[in-house]
C-alpha cells in the first residue's frame, strides 16, 4: 500500500521515467536473507535507491531523457550502478533528468518536466527541482527514495540538491567510475549520491566510488571510509570566503544564509578566513564553450544505426537517415549545445574560443591550488538564487546558465563539492550551501557539511 501511494506521488511528479520494483524488493528480500543467517551485509543493504536515468542498467530501458535513447536497453551495467548492487541496495526505477544532463530546470526532458515537491509560501505552482539531476532531487526531498545517484558536469548534483534541500556531492573527478554512464562532457562528468543527510551520502559515495580499468581517467586510489572519518569538530581547519563570489544579482537571502554557514563553521572551531580566486568571472563562459565541444563529439554516436531511434524515410539513403533520426531525435537545448559546439571546434574558431576556453580553464584550476596555500576548505553559496516555477526561464537560457555560475570552478578544476542545505529564504523555500575542497580530500568536505547541516 505504501508502495502504490508513494508510486501515485511519484507519477504527480514526473520523477521516474521506469519504475523497477521488483529489483528492490529483490535487493530487500537478499538483505532479509542475510540478516536471518548472520551474513556480512554491504553498506547499502535492502536500500531501495533511485537511479539516474543516465546510468545504463541491464536489461532496463535507458533514455538520458532523450527520445533518441528510446526503447534503447543496454545488454551492461554501469560501474557505479554495479558497485550499489553489489553493496546491497536495490533500485526503484530510472529517475527523470534534464535531457542528456543539459539543463539546470528539469524542463530539458523528452518525458515532460519534473516538479519539486517544494512550493513558494501561499502559492500553488509547480516550482523547479532543478536540474539535471532533478528527478533524483524531486525524489529524495519527496521522501519517495532514501538516497538516489546523480551526475555532475557544471553543478547537476548541487544546484537540484539545493532546489530541494536535500545533500548531495560530487567527489574528485576519477572517484566514480564514468564507464557506463551516458556521456554528455567527459572531462567533466562525475557522479555522485544526493541524499537527506551528509551522513547518507557519505555511506553511498562510499559504495560508488573505486578504480575501474574501464575507465582510462578513472583515479587508482583506494576508497577512504569516509564515514567512519565523519566528524563536525572543525578546530584548527580553516575556511575560505571567495570574494568573487559576492556577485551582483545574487539574492540577499542567499548572502545571509552565506553568513550563517560561516557562523556555524566558526561555531565548530574553524576559523574563517578571506580568500581570492581571481578568474572566476570567466569560468562559466569558458565551461559553455568546453562542455558542449564536449557533447557535439560525444553526441556524434547517435545516428540511428547503433541505439534506439531510427527515422528511415521510403527511398532515404544514409546520409538523410542521419540527419532525419538526429534531427526528431535531439531536444532543442541538445541541438543548441551541439551547434555551438561544432562551431567553437571548427578549423576558423578553435583558438578563438575552444583553445582560449582550455587557457582560462586553466587559469581556474590554479586560483584554487593557490587558495589552498591559505585554507582546508571552501564555503560559497551553491546558487544565486532558489529555486523558480516550472517554466519562468523557459525563453531565457542565459540567465538558466547563470544557475550554474558558482558551481562550474569547481567542475573546471575536478574538486570535491557539496551542497547541504543551509535556511529557507523569504518564500520558504530551501537555501543550499556549497563546500569545496582540495583534490581527494572529500572527507574536509564532508566534514564541513557535517557541522552545517
Ligand atoms: N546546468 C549545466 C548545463 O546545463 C550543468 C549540467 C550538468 O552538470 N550536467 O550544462
Amino acid at each position: 500500500e505504501s508502495f502504490n501511494s508513494a508510486v501515485a506521488a511519484a507519477a504527480e511528479l514526473n520523477a521516474f521515467i521506469v519504475t523497477t520494483p521488483d529489483h528492490a524488493l529483490a535487493a530487500a528480500d537478499a538483505a532479509d536473507s542475510a540478516r536471518a543467517d548472520g551474513k556480512d551485509m554491504g553498506p547499502m543493504a535492502g536500500v531501495p535507491i533511485g537511479m539516474k536515468d543516465l546510468f545504463a542498467t541491464h536489461g532496463v530501458q535507458t533514455t538520458a531523457a532523450s527520445h533518441i535513447l528510446e526503447g534503447f536497453k543496454p545488454q551492461y551495467e554501469s560501474t557505479v550502478s554495479q558497485n550499489l548492487w553489489d553493496a546491497g541496495a536495490g533500485m526503484l526505477g530510472k529517475l527523470n533528468l534534464d535531457q542528456f544532463a543539459m539543463g539546470s530546470s528539469n524542463e530539458t526532458s523528452y518525458f515532460g518536466n519534473v516538479s519539486s515537491p517544494w512550493r513558494k509560501e501561499g502559492t500553488n505552482k509547480p516550482m523547479s527541482p532543478g536540474g539535471s539531476s532533478g528527478g533524483s532531487s524531486s525524489a529524495v526531498a519527496a521522501r519517495i527514495a532514501p538516497a538516489a545517484t546523480g551526475t555532475d558536469t557544471g553543478g547537476s548534483i548541487r544546484q537540484p540538491a539545493a532546489f530541494a534541500g536535500i545533500c548531495g556531492i560530487k567527489p574528485t573527478y576519477g572517484r566514480c567510475s564514468r564507464w557506463g554512464v551516458v556521456a554528455f562532457a567527459s572531462s567533466l562528468d562525475q557522479a555522485g549520491p544526493m541524499a537527506r543527510s551528509v551522513e547518507d551520502c557519505a555511506i553511498m559515495l562510499g559504495a560508488m566510488a573505486g578504480f575501474d580499468p574501464k575507465d582510462a581517467t578513472s583515479l587508482q586510489m583506494d576508497v577512504p571510509d569516509w564515514e567512519s572519518a565523519l566528524s563536525a569538530d572543525l578546530k584548527g581547519k580553516k575556511v575560505g570566503i571567495p570574494k568573487e563570489y559576492r556577485m551582483e544579482g545574487t539574492d540577499q537571502a542567499i548572502l545571509d544564509s552565506w553568513d550563517q554557514g560561516k557562523a556555524w563553521l566558526k561555531d565548530a572551531g574553524a576559523e574563517i578566513v578571506d580568500i581570492s580566486l581571481p578568474h572566476t568571472k570567466y569560468a562559466l563562459p569558458a565551461y559553455y564553450i568546453i562542455a558542449p565541444a564536449e557533447a557535439s563529439s560525444n553526441l556524434a554516436r547517435y545516428d540511428g544505426v547503433r541505439y534506439g531511434l531510427r527515422d528511415l524515410p521510403e527511398g532515404a539513403g544514409l546520409q538523410d537517415m542521419y540527419a532525419e533520426t538526429r534531427a526528431a531525435g535531439f531536444g532543442d537545448e541538445v541541438k543548441r549545445r551541439i551547434l555551438i559546439g561544432t562551431y567553437v571546434l571548427s578549423a576558423g574558431f578553435y583558438d578563438a574560443y575552444y583553445n582560449q576556453a582550455q587557457k582560462v580553464r586553466a587559469l581556474v584550476a590554479r586560483d584554487f591550488e593557490q587558495a589552498w596555500a591559505q585554507c582546508d576548505v571552501i564555503l560559497a553559496p551553491t546558487t544565486p538564487t532558489a529555486s523558480f516555477p516550472l517554466g519562468s526561464l523557459e525563453n531565457d537560457p542565459l540567465t538558466m546558465y547563470l544557475n550554474d555560475v558558482f558551481a562550474v570552478p569547481a567542475s573546471l578544476a575536478g574538486l570535491p563539492a557539496m551542497s547541504v542545505p543551509a535556511t529557507l529564504n523569504e518564500d520558504g523555500l530551501p537555501l543550499g550551501l556549497q563546500l569545496v575542497g582540495k583534490p581527494f580530500d572529500e572527507q574536509m568536505v564532508l566534514n564541513a557539511g557535517l557541522a552545517i547541516q
